[in-house]
């Protein structure tokens, strides 16, 4: 599945750790590069301009959500 098309929290709804990608988006455990699983960036609509962030997630949560 393109990382694209999976389906994340609101990053309103994040941790600045989470939306920087240190931290899983659905589980909040702290990522470790080389496992962790790099979803993209996402644009985010930030007071009106837009921005991108960055989400990760575990390699647990990829099982679940991006297969
Ligand atoms: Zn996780």
């Amino acid at each position: 599945m393109p990382t694209a098309e999976i389906g994340l929290p609101d990053p309103a709804l994040l941790s600045g750790a989470q939306q920087r990608g240190t931290h899983c988006v659905w589980c909040s455990v702290a990522l470790v590069n080389g496992t962790a699983r790099d979803l993209g960036p996402r644009p985010v609509d930030a007071h009106g301009t837009s921005a991108l962030w960055f989400p990760r997630c575990c390699p647990i949560c990829w099982k679940g959500h991006g297969q």
